[in-house]
């Protein structure tokens, strides 16, 4: 007999522990538990139905439950689930590096799989130092990051993060890294070309002053996400991406969040004709099926490794389910999806019409400012229009405005007290404005 929603819930509350999730408020009311999903709905085991608002933090492109998807993994299935790729290879995992190969920026040439995107970035750190040493430039073995970065949990990705809320209480356990600030307009005493120009000023010191302890920078192109969804003013990426070249600084971008059609382009680098040295991708990469996870760089770095076993510049890194095949067989089938449904031009077509959509919402008393780049979107609230005042953490206003969503049938989640609404790629016009509609409603209830 199939578990009711008590019995499930108080099996939750008896053996799992959420994640990013403080269990003593989770647990009082009465969380979301999932048991199906269908396109851009999720369905509860008590039948209740919700637009995923945040398409399962940020991965879903096409819908859940999609027949396309599921077959590929089916078919995998029959085959074989999972072989290792150390020293040895597999059809799905050759065939998805060539995609990634043909879908990145032109100077990248090699994939190195994990299985997240934290993995992704550790990677990324350990190839740029490793680079340098192999390279005999051992004292180039720092990075530059940004503030309020986010690169994921592992604690090598929290040592280049900058959101002082989740990475400042493990101080002392990360590796020391530069950080610079990265432009916030919004809250920037001036023009948002004067807040471009101080934030690559500060760059260019930090660079001229220790450039020659520097192995790499990390940057999210065009969009910080976690930290808030606080976009780049143009030209200030084609900027850091001159500035590395200049003082001989590997340029990572992590497109873990904006990868893969999710800014209007396949990759956010793209918008400014950027060519980083390496880049991170996790999150849709699957369809959002399972995890698979890529470091793509060029061949430079990839010779730099390259050489004989008694040199022994073998790069010492791998996990157990790197390059499993369910999971690269899946993410095949997910790129077919995307050139099938000329997805990005879809998406391209969609942000116009969430932009209008959106426009309501900047009259609100308490929205401070709405950002959108393509199909993600931040809209920060704020106390006080007029002097930008936010509210405390705790009166956790994110979050009441998404529980208020909740009840009105959208699922999505707050960072702090900016609404992050992030929809499947395959969204319909009618369903952005039924989730738009949800959203307003949600955000007039709680704070007008
Ligand atoms: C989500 C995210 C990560 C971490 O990816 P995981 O798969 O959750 O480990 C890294 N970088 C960025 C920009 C992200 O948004």
């Amino acid at each position: 007999m199939a578990d009711t929603y008590e019995s499930l819930l108080a099996k939750n509350k008896k053996y799992l522990w959420n994640p990013f999730t403080q269990m003593k408020e989770y647990l009082k009311e009465d969380p979301i538990i999932i048991e199906r999903g269908q396109g851009v709905k999720l369905i509860d085991v008590n039948g209740r139905e919700y637009y995923d608002g945040n398409a399962s933090v940020w991965l879903n492109p096409h819908g859940h439950n999609h027949p396309y998807l599921n077959q590929a993994i089916e078919i995998q299935l029959q085959k074989i689930a999972h072989s290792t790729l150390l020293g040895m290879s597999n059809v799905p995992a050759i065939l998805l590096a060539e995609k990634l190969v043909q879908l990145s920026p032109k100077n990248l040439q090699k994939v190195f799989f994990s299985d997240s995107g934290a993995e992704a970035v550790e990677i990324a750190l350990k190839m740029a130092y490793l680079y340098w040493r192999h390279r005999n430039r051992p004292e180039k073995n720092t990075f530059i990051s940004m503030k309020n970065a986010y690169h994921g949990d592992t604690v090598g990705a929290v040592s280049v993060g900058g959101m002082d809320l989740f990475h400042a209480s493990f101080e002392r356990m990360l590796f020391k890294s530069e950080k610079v600030p990265y432009p916030y307009p919004y809250r920037f005493a001036g023009t948002a070309e004067a807040c471009k120009q101080e934030s690559i000023q500060a760059l260019e010191e930090k660079l001229k002053s220790s450039a020659d302890q520097i192995a790499g920078l990390i940057v999210e192109p065009m969009v910080q996400g976690a930290g808030g969804m606080i976009m780049m003013p143009p030209g200030y990426l084609t900027e850091v991406a001159r500035l590395c070249r200049q003082y001989e600084v590997l340029l990572i971008v992590d497109e873990v969040a904006t990868g893969f059609g999710r800014t209007g382009k396949m990759f956010a680098c793209e918008h400014e004709n950027i060519q980083p040295d390496l880049l991170t991708v996790g999150k849709k990469l699957t369809g959002g099926y399972l995890p698979v996870a890529a470091t793509i760089t060029t061949d430079e770095i990839y010779e730099a490794f390259y050489g004989d076993f008694a040199e022994v510049k073998t790069f010492f890194h791998g996990h157990s389910y790197t390059g499993n095949q369910l999971g690269c067989a899946v993410a095949l089938a997910n790129f077919e999806l995307y050139e099938q449904e000329d997805l990005i031009s879809k998406v391209q077509e969609r942000s116009l019409q969430l932009a209008d959509l959106l426009m309501p919402f900047q009259e609100l008393s308490h929205v401070g400012e709405v950002r959108q780049l393509g199909l993600m979107v931040g809209i920060e609230l704020v106390k006080d229009k007029q002097t930008k005042a936010t509210y405390a953490y705790e009166e956790a206003i994110g979050a009441t405005v998404c529980k208020r969503a909740r009840e009105l049938g959208l699922f999505t989640r707050p960072l702090d007290h900016v609404i992050t609404f992030m929809p499947p790629l395959v969204v319909t016009q009618t369903e952005l404005h039924d989730m738009t509609t949800i959203l307003y409603q949600a955000i007039v209830d709680v704070t007008e």
